[in-house]
């Protein structure tokens, strides 16, 4: 039975993850590398959820009980009291890895630790772990609070216990969990990245403006949202991580990352969050 879970990167992903668990009444630990992070995170979602009360969305009295279940924390240690660690910290290999090997070490042998990781190899993450049967992928979609899938996906050891726990948890969380093999990329990522990847090439070729490109797959292809404007919300450098996954993983140029990509990902243009990507943000 899941109660207590921790959230590890306060992002924008995390602070989502964090507030779907709250609102059904899980105390969450929200963690990041320093406490102000965490703190961050927790204020920009509560910055949300304040929009949302005056638009008529949500109710002041719901708001206050998914914030009094979130506890900021730059201490990785509590992570010895959940029954549940989600990871949603930069996409990159090291760093998750790093923090996999610091639970391993704290966490009780019944606690099931997922990554929300977009790409990276699951099997390959629970390999610095001494329980990789305790270990899953638990990808949500951006913006969490809004979107119904999660995937979810098995390393090569997690037990059908752990996985069943995570569909129906995901579940009780309104998701529509989908099962997908431990690939590249997954199924969502495996499709989307190389079409934002195309539409950056088609970009950095001269072939239409970002707007234009935009404009054609929103009312050509009915997409809510063109691919450059979906790309600087996901984030770029999440974005050139993903591309370099497929690519390495795959062994396929098919999947080489734009330069454009990389170029804009070295001076900081990360999109929405960095105020700067295709478009600019305030
Ligand atoms: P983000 O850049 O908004 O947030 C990442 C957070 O992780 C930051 O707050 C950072 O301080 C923190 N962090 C970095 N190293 C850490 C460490 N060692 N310990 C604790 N915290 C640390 O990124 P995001 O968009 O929230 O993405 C997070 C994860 O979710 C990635 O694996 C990404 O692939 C995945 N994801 C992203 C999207 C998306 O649309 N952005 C969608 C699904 C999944």
């Amino acid at each position: 039975m899941i109660k207590n879970v921790m959230v590890i990167g306060a992002g924008q992903m995390g602070a989502g993850i964090a507030e779907v668990f709250a609102a059904k009444g899980f105390s969450v630990s929200l963690h990041d590398r320093e406490e102000a992070l965490a703190i961050k995170g927790k204020t920009a979602m509560e910055a949300r959820l304040r929009k949302l009360i005056a638009k008529g969305y949500a109710a002041e009295e719901d708001v206050q009980s998914t914030l009094e279940q979130i506890h900021p924390t730059a201490d990785l240690s509590v992570a010895n009291e959940m029954d549940l660690v989600i990871e949603a910290a930069t996409e990159n290999m090291e760093i998750k890895k790093q923090i996999f090997a610091e639970l391993d070490q704290v966490v009780g042998p019944k606690t099931i630790l997922a990554t929300n990781t977009s790409s990276l190899p699951i099997t390959d993450l629970a390999s610095v772990t001494q329980k990789p049967e305790r270990v899953i992928g638990m990808h949500f979609m951006n913006p969490v609070p809004r979107m119904k899938l999660v995937e979810v996906i098995r390393g090569l050891a997690t037990t059908d216990d752990v996985f069943e726990t995570i569909v129906s948890l995901s579940k009780q969380l309104d998701k529509v969990p989908v099962s997908v093999e431990d690939f590249p990329g997954f199924v969502s990522n495996r499709i989307l990245m190389p079409m934002i990847n195309e539409a950056i090439f088609t970009l950095y070729e001269g072939v239409a403006s970002a707007e234009d490109i935009d404009t054609v797959m929103k009312l050509g292809m009915n997409h809510p949202m063109g691919p450059l404007t979906l790309a600087d919300f996901i984030g770029l450098d999440t974005c050139l991580s993903i591309m370099n996954v497929l690519h390495e993983g795959f062994g396929d140029d098919k999947y080489r990352p734009c330069p454009l990509l990389k170029k804009y990902v070295q001076a900081g243009w990360l999109g929405k969050k960095s105020g700067r990507g295709f478009f600019q943000y305030e």
